[in-house]
């Protein structure tokens, strides 16, 4: 089935939704000007269509493959990326000071969303060599940014970020790696597990950002630091060195993202790796969540991209099968079911939320870096901080459902490996874990962006969605119910507002308890304030043009996810207000097996 980018659907987002107008006056923004960002996302789109996702099932077919020490990519993976490279698709968002194109993360969060919706494993080795690209340039001295910066911003070198230990997963203060000095470089050893694209033949040489602990160094996560380790030492006039001691001992077999290799590394075996120091000693985990901001909202678009595809996959399939008698007589497809456009209506609708709120996060990323007003840009960076954990959480949980509900669509066909409704499934069901599990970002979300500024930044949120469902209330014109609209647009601040101060209230584990089901309800009350947005923003359109079929579309999914997909937020709040320490009461041994 062809993967179409949804470019109307992002352009409508972008232009009504995300301020993409106000953005582009900002200083250094000025390319980003409506027409031109059309025409930059046609050419995502041609590239997302033409090039990587006709790579997606053979990559899940072929999968990444390991023989001494060297990691072979799936047939036509090394083409695809040399055109990626050539066309300057690696690093859109990385300023012209360092040779991207210096797009704003909004603009380069459609073109994420449509690569990585074509192909995930593929666009793995980006998104981590922007993660790289963003700790060197934010951290490193100019010297390792003159040396490692160039050729990571062009693609000819990959970057890797390596936290994760056997014994060091959600908890980093766990990490043993040891960093020893040496002159003006570091000996490291150690061994990181699950390093995506830690090896592979599509690069001349990948850097590894490695967080290991100095001697000495305080326990905990404040004795961590970070260290530029590449794979092959860099001379003085830039050509490539020696090997430098890191290999990569085996890869794994798993569930999904089969293309993507994920490495177990071994650093120093020898006589140790060498690296180099990012910033400061023990600062590591600070820089590392500097960047992880950026590879959080990434993984977040995954999992829009994902749903985006495995929706499309099922709208395919749902007006071919022919299957049974509809009420009306027969169906001329399964798509005359009401039961299938049910599930279509759940898919399509939630995918559209999340994608204007993890284009939300990213506008406010843009307005945090460059408004011109400092006490603007401290407001933006708390949307932002406060957005994250909700968009990586909720738009990853999302699309495992949404590409469990596309397997159902395609009966036992979808089971059924030909089809390639499971592929999504299973590559979809790695994004609710790495980056932080959803756990850990509704902690997150919870302790840090809630409960520690007493609630204020989702206090100002819960003012702006107020102000939509303010909007709402003054609207007149007919083909919306307005009624509607404003009643579910005041319900979500209502909701957002009242588990705001139940949590900044509480001083028990009830927080913690609750904070899966915050998150949840956090993600479906900012869908409906997104959904709200849009039916203005459609209804206005229609004024203009009343024969245009995407606004009159757009109108009946906002409907839809009033009526069936909002009502679950006043479950999710009652669950809360309930989650005291007698109702999670369990011990260990009550789940024992008699
Ligand atoms: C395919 C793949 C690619 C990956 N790529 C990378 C990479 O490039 N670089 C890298 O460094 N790592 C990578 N990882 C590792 C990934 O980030 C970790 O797997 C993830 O952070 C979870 O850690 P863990 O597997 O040890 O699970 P654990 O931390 O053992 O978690 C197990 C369960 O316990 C829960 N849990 C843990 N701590 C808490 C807590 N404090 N409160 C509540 N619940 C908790 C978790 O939510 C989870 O449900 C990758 C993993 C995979 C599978």
């Amino acid at each position: 089935m062809p993967f179409k980018a949804p470019v109307e659907d992002m352009l409508f987002v972008l232009n009504n939704l995300c301020d993409l107008d106000q953005i582009s006056q900002m200083p250094g923004y000025e390319d980003a000007q409506p027409d031109m960002v059309e025409a930059i996302l046609g050419e995502a789109a041609k590239f997302s269509q033409e090039v990587l996702a006709p790579l997606n099932k053979k990559g899940d077919q072929q999968g990444s493959t390991f023989a001494k020490g060297e990691v072979a990519t799936p047939e036509g993976w090394r083409e695809a990326y040399q055109q990626l490279v050539e066309m300057g698709w690696n690093s859109p968002k990385t300023g012209a000071e360092h040779g991207g194109m210096g797009l704003p993360s909004v603009v380069n969060a459609s073109i994420q969303e449509m690569f990585t919706s074509a192909n995930t494993s593929f666009m793995l080795a980006p998104l981590l060599t922007q993660g790289a690209i963003e700790s060197i340039a934010g951290f490193a001295s100019p010297q390792l940014q003159e040396v490692y910066l160039p050729k990571l911003v062009t693609g000819e070198w990959t970057g890797t970020m390596n936290l994760t230990e056997p014994q060091a997963g959600s908890d980093l203060a766990a990490i043993t790696s040891k960093a020893v000095p040496q002159g003006d470089h570091y000996l490291i050893s150690g061994q990181k597990i699950f390093i995506t694209y830690g090896e592979h033949d599509m690069s001349e040489n990948i850097i590894h950002l490695v967080l290991a602990r100095l001697p000495n160094a305080p326990a905990g996560v404040k004795g961590i630091s970070l260290f530029i380790v590449p794979k092959f030492m860099v001379n003085e006039n830039g050509t490539l060195g020696d090997r430098n001691d890191v290999e990569c001992i085996s890869i794994e077999h798993k569930l999904g993202i089969h293309a993507s290799p994920t490495c177990t590394m071994a650093y120093g075996t020898a006589n140790g790796a060498i690296g180099y120091l990012v910033g400061e000693p023990h600062e590591g985990l600070k820089y590392m969540f500097t960047m992880m901001n950026a590879a959080r909202l990434g993984v977040g678009l995954q999992g829009v991209g994902i749903a985006e595809h495995a929706t499309q996959h099922a709208i395919d399939y749902a007006m071919e099968r022919k299957q049974g008698q509809t009420p009306q007589g027969t169906a001329p497809s399964i798509m005359g079911h009401p039961d299938i456009r049910r599930m279509l209506g759940l898919m399509k609708s939630r995918t559209e939320a999340a994608r204007v709120l993890a284009y939300r996060a990213a506008a406010a990323e843009d307005m945090a870096h460059k408004a011109m007003d400092a006490e603007q840009r401290a407001f933006f960076q708390r949307r932002l901080d406060l957005l994250i954990p909700v968009v990586k959480g909720w738009s990853t949980e999302l699309c495992v459902d949404i590409a469990s509900l596309g397997v159902q669509i395609h009966g036992g066909m979808g089971f059924i490996e030909e089809t390639g409704a499971a592929q999504h499934f299973r590559d979809a069901r790695i994004t609710t874990i790495y980056e932080g599990t959803t756990g850990i970002q509704a902690l997150d979300l919870v302790g840090r962006k809630i409960k520690r500024d007493q609630g204020a930044a989702a206090m100002e949120l819960v003012h702006d969605m107020r102000e939509t469902a303010q909007k709402a209330s003054q609207r007149t014109d007919a083909h919306v119910d307005w009624s509607q609209v404003e009643h579910v647009a005041q319900s979500a601040a209502q909701a957002v507002e009242d588990v705001t101060r139940w949590l900044v209230q509480r001083n028990d584990h009830s927080p913690q308890a609750a904070a899966a089901n915050v998150l949840e309800l956090f993600g479906i009350a900012l869908g409906a304030w997104a959904m709200a947005d849009a039916a203005i923003a459609a209804s206005d359109q229609l004024m203009i043009d009343k024969d245009n079929k995407f606004v009159r579309t757009k109108l009946k999914t906002v409907a839809f996810y009033n009526a069936q997909v909002y009502p679950k937020a006043a479950m999710l709040q009652q669950v809360i207000f309930d989650a005291n320490d007698e109702v999670l009461n369990f011990n260990s041994n009550d789940f024992e097996v008699a």
